[in-house]
């Protein structure tokens, strides 16, 4: 006769704080299970975050970490969650996740914070894989399958190289945030991630030779003292074409404005760099401006994440010619994403696990982001860990594009090396989603 399994589950919870990338605490949690596996996660922390994201608990004490411990977070693991969660079967993520919601009662998980929460959800998925003999990408694209209803294939995502730093995450640099190279043009994800890398060092080279310095930021990318943001974009072109690559053939430039971090009521948008303000027409008139003279594939954060009606309009504008991505918009909030595709708000989103605080969550923005046949870019925070989790999302899900910062810094080669090595797992099977991440757009006159 048949044989039940024995259910495996949760039997024991530890957190702890450690350190993210920019030297501040953050919470870890491993999870032990009843058959002996156990899985571990590292929680990531934003600098320029979403007025709507779900609460990172800090502890506030400032004899401790200048007030940015985490101990009250980690006390809520071990004596409110864990208490809950023993004996829980581990392979059901979504009735986890609903415990864990249910037991902070608040709708942005300030109760027993979003670092303690996302810890134990995270930590849970990876048990899970572990006991159940498969890769976390292998996990993740069946919780995918469970949530959407259907089998979208994996493929290994374009990464988003962020090689130019600004705004909130350098001083003295661009007033935008980020500047990414994309090589699309390629067959495979090793071989983009060498463009990527030889464009980056070539970028060196250029502001070596200007005397501007090689100075990097919280992603890793050069933080350069130029003027304006056109002469950052310019740098990239230049050091596309130094790599021996054609930029809007093999590779082409993303940017992050992060704009809320420029905007103030009366609505304005102040670029300190430029010595400016303007409107939302008048930013929007600037990337208008930029996609007709360059390859820029994909804006992020083009207006701030309460100027919705400004955000309506920039998609009416330039959404049939360019990614627009919301991230501080949504702060992948599945209610706040429903809103923006019932307005048509953008065409993409940004996706950030500790936005919304939990793996079923996180799938359910995925569902509503691909459903509408909207872009999907998987992303870490400025403030990372050695957790790569987020590589087997993307590759899970089959978003098709992953923005984990400049290849280089151990937090942020994490991700890329993971993906070095799923790719190789996947073995023939493998397919670098490449230019149909981007097919909408391309090709680019
Ligand atoms: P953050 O930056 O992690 O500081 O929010 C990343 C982003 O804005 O995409
Ligand atoms: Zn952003």
């Amino acid at each position: 006769g048949a044989q039940t399994q024995p259910m495996t589950t949760i039997s024991d919870i530890r957190a702890r704080e450690v350190l993210d990338s920019r030297g501040n605490p953050t919470v870890e949690v491993n999870i032990g299970l009843s058959d002996g596996s156990w899985g571990r996660a590292l929680v990531p922390s934003g600098a320029s975050t979403g007025a709507n994201e779900a609460v990172e608990l800090r502890d506030g004490d400032p004899n401790r970490f200048h007030g940015r411990g985490v101990l009250k977070a980690v006390a809520n693991v071990h004596n409110k969650i864990a208490p809950a969660l023993f004996g829980k079967s581990v392979m059901d993520q979504r009735a986890i996740d609903d415990l864990l919601i249910e037991l902070d009662g608040t709708h942005n998980k300030s109760k027993l914070g979003a670092n303690a929460i996302l810890g134990v959800s995270l930590a849970a998925a990876r048990a899970a894989s572990t006991s159940s003999g498969q890769s976390l990408y292998e996990h993740f694209h069946s919780l995918h399958q469970d949530v959407s209803g259907n089998d979208e294939p994996m493929t290994l995502p374009v990464p988003m190289f962020n090689i130019i730093n600004g705004g909130r995450h350098a001083e003295n640099s661009t007033d935008f945030q980020e500047f990414m190279v994309l090589p699309l043009g390629f067959d495979t994800f090793r071989r983009a991630m060498q463009a990527g890398v030889e464009v980056y060092h070539s970028l060196m080279t250029g502001l070596r030779n200007r005397a501007l310095g090689t100075n990097v930021g919280d992603e890793g990318g050069f933080a350069p003292p130029v003027t304006t943001n056109r002469q950052a974009v310019e740098l990239i072109i230049e050091a596309i074409e130094r790599a021996g690559y054609t930029p809007g053939e093999h590779c082409f430039l993303a940017m992050d404005v992060a704009a809320s971090e420029l905007s103030s009521r009366p609505r304005r948008y102040t670029l300190p760099q430029r010595e400016t303000s303007l409107s939302s027409e008048d930013l929007v008139d600037i990337y208008d401006a930029w996609i007709g003279d360059y390859p820029i594939i994909s804006i992020e954060d083009g207006l701030a994440e309460d100027d919705w009606n400004s955000w309506d309009m920039m998609t009416r504008r330039l959404g049939s010619r360019v990614q627009l991505v919301g991230d501080d918009i949504y702060t992948t909030n599945p209610r706040l994403i429903t809103q923006g595709i019932e307005r048509s708000t953008s065409n993409a989103v940004l996706v950030k696990l500790n936005q919304i605080g939990t793996v079923s969550e996180t799938l359910d923005a995925i569902r509503l982001t691909r459903e509408a046949g909207w872009g999907t870019v998987i992303s870490h925070r400025s403030g990372e860990t050695e957790d790569s989790s987020i590589a087997d999302l993307a590759v899970g899900v089959g978003a098709g594009q992953i923005k984990a910062g400049a290849p280089v810094r151990g937090e942020r080669t994490a991700k890329y090396n993971r993906l070095l090595l799923i790719e190789e797992q996947l073995g023939a099977d493998a397919r670098y989603a490449g230019p149909e991440a981007y097919d909408k757009y391309l090709p680019r006159t």
